[in-house]
């Protein structure tokens, strides 16, 4: 498709006059690139290889400046606008077709403050750029399980990794951050400015404006006990069961994640065990050895000896890359997602069916845990809205054939219908496909119409909707909008 082509294809609007885009890229320090520009497929295309579109204007971002000239272009042009931090989202919704892509990624600043225990982070970064700042000082943050997702798209949907049984979610060690808002101003959100836009970005995606920085409080958390422990699927329902009894009362420092796989075949994994399906934990636990193996030892000892073992003391940064490697950009991915919470024996009975049968080396599942801190918090003091469960899981079918995509797919889709009846209802919003308004309604239950009033608040003419679309109150058609913006 020719820059020509794509721009009469916008649904939303005319071809903008070259006037109008030369004046909009004269207001640019950041790259404005087009179709049929030299770097203009490296620059469009996103982690999953399965979502192929073809924007019809690619801003990399070079200051809060160009987000704010993008943000005025798209509004006043009605030009369809995805914003992009990491491009890790599964259904790709940090780009689309035809229209603007606002790329965060060269913001990717940020500024430790060793005495506060907090870190200013720019809005493109990755959590490996974060790692990478707070290491020295031996401090982190609330992250994920990978170093190479966005800070912005976890954050903004909730985020929970190794560290949140300890200290909560990504979002609830947001302490402020700074938003270009629809009309193109810029606000800073905190508990005490913006207090509605606040509650709403912690959880709400990215409905409500684009972030240009975000403000973490950090943790001292330097070396921890980390890696996978591998059974063998035989025990894969004793295992289950055992680390579900042993989760409930372990202290908070302790982390492990449940997952079925197909191992890898490469390092560090042993040849005899390489491809093989398998069972397994993935630990992250603060403190050091010792301490670590005697509190998990009761685990340890109701199981059979795992056929590997590679919990070892690593630095939280290695933690965080562990997986980088095999999971490169590019792939194809499909994801399904359920907040659990009981894992039941009747339950544990339709994993088996599924979860033993990952059909690609690349697919798994994972039953992340969200206990803890989060349920420190109440249902209500943040968009996030399951507090309650135990589990986020996740369902996840990738391959780097995409002809196999069917048979991941469809295992994604068969798993996820067996586990539909044990889970509490709504799912994870940064583990959804695009699954339709219902489904999003069911991932925030009672903090839906909160929600829905502080979209029609900040962004009343949905302009950033590229996203798992809180839709505002149509004027005078939705029943009453809110009150206006509070400070
Ligand atoms: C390999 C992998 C591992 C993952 N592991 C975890 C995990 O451990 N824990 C977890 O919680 N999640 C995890 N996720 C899910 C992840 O949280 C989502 O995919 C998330 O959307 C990624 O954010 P991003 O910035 O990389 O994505 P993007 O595709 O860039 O953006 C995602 C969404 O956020 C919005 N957005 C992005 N930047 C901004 C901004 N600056 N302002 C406003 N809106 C913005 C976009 O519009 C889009 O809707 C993982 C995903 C992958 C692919």
């Amino acid at each position: 498709m020719n820059r020509r082509e794509i721009l009469h294809l916008n649904d939303t609007q005319e071809i903008l006059d070259e006037p109008t885009v030369a004046l909009f890229s004269e207001s640019l320090r950041g790259p404005l690139i087009q179709p049929g520009d030299p770097d203009y497929d490296d620059a469009r295309a996103i982690y999953n290889g399965m979502i192929d579109k073809f924007p019809a204007f690619i801003v990399q971002c070079a200051d809060v400046a160009d987000v704010m000239s993008c943000v005025n272009f798209a509004r006043d042009n009605k030009i369809l606008t995805a914003v992009r931090g990491g491009g890790h989202n599964g259904p790709g919704l940090g780009t689309c077709d035809r229209g603007l892509v606002i790329d965060m990624s060269r913001l990717n600043g940020i500024r430790v403050d060793p005495k506060a225990q907090t870190a200013r982070v720019g809005a493109g970064c990755t959590w490996g750029d974060v790692d990478h700042a707070t290491h020295p000082y031996g401090l982190a943050a609330v992250s994920g399980i990978m170093s190479t997702t966005g800070v912005a798209g976890l954050t903004l949907g909730g985020g929970h990794g190794y560290l949140t049984r300890k200290y909560g979610l990504s979002a609830d060690n947001l302490l402020s951050a700074d938003v270009v808002l629809a009309d193109g101003s810029i606000v800073t959100a905190s508990e005490d400015e913006h207090a509605d836009l606040f509650w709403a970005l912690r959880g709400g995606g990215g409905n409500f404006g684009v972030v240009t920085s975000f403000e973490f409080q950090l943790h001292p958390v330097d070396h921890v006990q980390a890696g996978p422990m591998l059974w063998d699927n035989t025990h894969a329902p004793e295992l289950m069961r055992r680390y579900r009894d042993f989760l409930e009362d372990a202290a908070e420092e302790l982390y492990a994640f449940f997952t079925f796989l197909q191992v890898p075949d490469s390092d560090p994994f042993p040849q005899a065990l390489r491809l093989q399906r398998m069972c397994g934990l993935v630990w992250c636990c603060i403190g050091d050895e010792e301490q670590t193996r005697d509190a998990i030892a009761p685990l340890m000892e109701s199981l059979p000896e795992p056929a590997m073992d590679g919990m070892q003391t690593m630095s939280y940064p290695a933690v965080q890359s562990m997986f980088d490697v095999f999971y490169p950009s590019g792939l194809q991915w499909y994801w399904k997602g359920a907040f659990i919470d009981e894992l039941t024996d009747a339950a544990i009975a339709e994993h088996m069916k599924h979860g033993l049968n990952v059909p690609t080396p690349e697919s798994t599942m994972h039953l992340y845990p969200i206990d803890g801190a989060v349920q420190a918090k109440a249902q209500d003091e943040t968009a996030f809205s399951y507090r309650n469960s135990r589990w986020s899981q996740v369902i996840v079918g990738v391959t780097d054939n995409p002809a196999q995509n069917h048979q991941m797919i469809d295992w994604a889709r068969d798993y996820y219908r067996a586990i539909e009846p044990y889970s509490a209802g709504g799912t994870y919003v940064n583990f959804m496909m695009e699954e339709g308004d219902k489904r999003l309604r069911a991932s925030y239950r009672d903090n839906f119409d909160r929600l829905v009033d502080v979209k029609s608040t900040y962004d009343p003419g949905n302009l950033f909707r590229v996203n798992q679309n809180i839709k505002p109150r149509r004027a005078g058609r939705d029943g009453p909008s809110s009150k206006g913006r509070a400070a």
